[in-house]
């Protein structure tokens, strides 16, 4: 099985598709290796193509603050994106791009093997578990294969939004909750089931 230091090294020389050719840098996955739970987002934005480094802007400032909130410090969560490099102007992954990349969230989640996974914001929810309406399904948790899933809004969406903000915070709040549940051995609520 490949390490995670040789996945970073891959996802950092990877040319497989057009992204590659307007990135400043790609953005792997960043963390603890052993950590409960991997938070997943859509792509990097402006800030993380320059660093080469995942939710370093003012939406990784909200989420360190909803982390934070919760008692829980960057370095113990793996934080990492659906498509490793930046699309232009911000745009959605498209199709290609998305099933290009896809092999290197696979072996993140496999070596990994986090109790939970969780899914920031509307394309993150739609790639990985082919879910839409974000709003409706926040701060629920779901279950695709024998994987969990616990669902929250991006974080860049709280950015102007003080509503959103609270609602990050207390769905954050949540998941830990349910992660310590999971470590005491406790049955967890599933809200959905998604097909694999
Ligand atoms: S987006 Fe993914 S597949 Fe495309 S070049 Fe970057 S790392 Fe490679």
């Amino acid at each position: 099985m490949m390490s995670l230091e040789e996945i970073r090294q891959n996802v950092i020389d990877c040319t497989k598709c057009s992204l590659a050719k307007t990135r400043t840098h790609s953005v792997p996955g960043k963390g603890n290796f052993h950590s409960d739970v991997i938070f997943v987002g859509e792509a990097p934005g402006r800030n993380e193509d320059l660093k080469g480094e995942p939710f370093v802007g003012v939406a990784g400032k909200k989420l360190s603050l909803a982390l934070e909130e919760a008692g829980i410090t960057r370095d113990e969560v793996y934080i990492t994106n659906t498509v490793k490099c930046r699309p232009p102007n911000n745009r959605v992954p498209n199709n290609e791009e998305k099933q290009m990349c896809s092999n290197y969230i696979e072996k993140e989640i496999e070596i990994i093997n986090p109790k939970i996974i969780c899914v920031l914001g509307n394309t993150a929810f739609g790639s990985i578990l082919g879910g839409s309406e974000i709003t409706k399904y926040r701060g629920k948790v779901a279950r695709k294969g024998n994987q969990l899933y616990f669902i929250t809004v991006h974080p860049a969406a709280t950015i102007y939004n003080q509503e959103l903000i609270q609602i990050l915070k207390q769905d954050i709040k949540k998941l830990f909750q349910i992660i310590r549940e999971l470590k005491n051995g406790k049955q967890v609520i599933v809200d959905i089931e998604f097909t694999s």
